[in-house]
């Protein structure tokens, strides 16, 4: 049962970012608004609901093996004390789960044997604990919850974390595999929106579609390879002409099972090299020092905004470079994850810009860099 103390404790807690005295708070002369609480203090019950939300995509999207229009989404809320926190699942087809698999993992959830929503470590665990995969689903409650404890703080998490929201990266934008006209068309359209593109290699055609996007743009270039190339010699000798090009990192350029030969690869490289498909979680991140410069964090993957935090303090206390990354996900998801972009090298979160049902108002792109507001939790407010 929360006693007064607790209730203190968080009410101090709540304080931090706010501008608010402790003391005022204590004395009672101004109690923040945003901490919804009971007569006895923090208590009451959190209830999460969910429904399938398809995602509508703007453009037809291709890969070698098919076509898709849309993108399986689950939506998350929960709920505590009049107070609503929003989370979400994105399930691309290619990383395995469902709508059904997510329901069926959400339906297992039961929140209400936990009182006290400020215990992000306890509850989050358990939730880990009912599979050993369901990554997606586990970082719809993860978001959630955190948007939560962020209204009831009264802060945004990149204020809780420490962060400056000054040091936003610019997002990278996809320029998709296409016709040489459709690409020069594309990339122009593009050039003026965004500070940094990203290509997608490990084809036949990977210089053509660079000189294409040269043709038309000065733009620094990220490249993703998708474990594209398997040869180290060729990967190398790729990296060192997309150099000459202009191109200023490179994501995964060999296949994940190939790690001996990404180290070899990423001793030599003239550029950063960061590991997507290689990693999936915090486990996966000290294995991978010596292998790659850097890492690239998707709350999808990784379960959410807890452990991806983590990952961002042990990939910094191990050297590593840090970028995030996202899936094809409504402004829910991007903005949580934008919360700790200021500590990372590079941002990939064009996500919710490929999509024309966004349910959320969040995070923004102005002038191509990744703007933060100060709207409390995860920075959305529903549409
Ligand atoms: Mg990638």
């Amino acid at each position: 049962m929360p006693n007064r103390r607790d209730f203190l404790k968080t009410a101090a807690f709540a304080t931090l970012g706010s501008g608010i005295a402790v003391s005022q708070v204590l004395a009672g002369e101004c109690m923040p608004s945003a901490i919804h609480v009971n007569k006895y203090g923090i208590g009451g019950k959190m209830k999460m609901t969910f429904f399938p939300y398809e995602l509508k995509l703007r453009h037809v999207f291709t890969v070698a093996t098919y076509s898709r229009t849309t993108t399986p989404d689950v939506q998350v809320e929960i709920e505590y004390e009049g107070v609503t926190g929003y989370g979400e699942a994105s399930m691309p087809p290619y990383l395995g789960e469902t709508v059904e698999s997510v329901m069926n993992f959400l339906k297992k959830v039961n929140l209400e044997q936990f009182s006290d929503p400020f215990q992000l470590e306890d509850i989050l665990s358990y939730v880990d604990s009912l599979s050993p995969k369901d990554t997606a689903a586990k970082a719809a409650v993860d978001i959630a919850l955190h948007d939560l404890v962020g209204k009831l703080l009264g802060a945004p998490w990149y204020k809780i974390w420490g962060l400056n929201k000054e040091k936003t990266p610019s997002t990278t934008f996809t320029i998709g595999i296409d016709t040489p006209d459709v690409v020069r068309a594309k990339t122009k359209e593009c050039a003026g929106l965004f500070n940094i593109l990203k290509v997608k290699l490990g084809r036949d055609n990977d210089k053509e579609m660079i000189e294409t996007i040269r043709s038309v743009t000065d733009l620094p270039i990220a490249v993703d390879a998708n474990q594209g190339w398997k040869d180290r010699q060729y990967a190398l000798d790729m990296i060192h002409w997309l150099k000459e090009k202009g191109i200023v990192m490179i994501e995964q350029p060999m296949p994940k099972e190939q790690l001996d030969d990404i180290a070899w690869v990423t001793q030599q490289s003239p550029l950063l090299v960061f590991a997507d498909e290689s990693l999936q979680r915090l486990g996966d991140v000290a294995a991978l020092k010596g292998a790659f410069t850097g890492i690239n964090i998707k709350l999808m993957k990784c379960t959410g905004m807890r452990e991806a935090w983590k990952m961002v303090t042990l990939a910094h206390a191990l050297g590593m470079r840090v970028m995030v990354g996202c899936m094809t996900e409504t402004s829910c998801a991007i903005s949580a994850a934008s919360q700790f972009s200021p500590a990372v090298d590079f941002a990939d979160l064009d996500g919710n810009l490929l999509i024309s049902n966004d349910r959320f108002k969040g995070v923004e792109v102005v002038n191509g860099k990744i703007t933060l507001n100060d709207l409390p939790g995860i920075g959305v407010m529903k549409i």
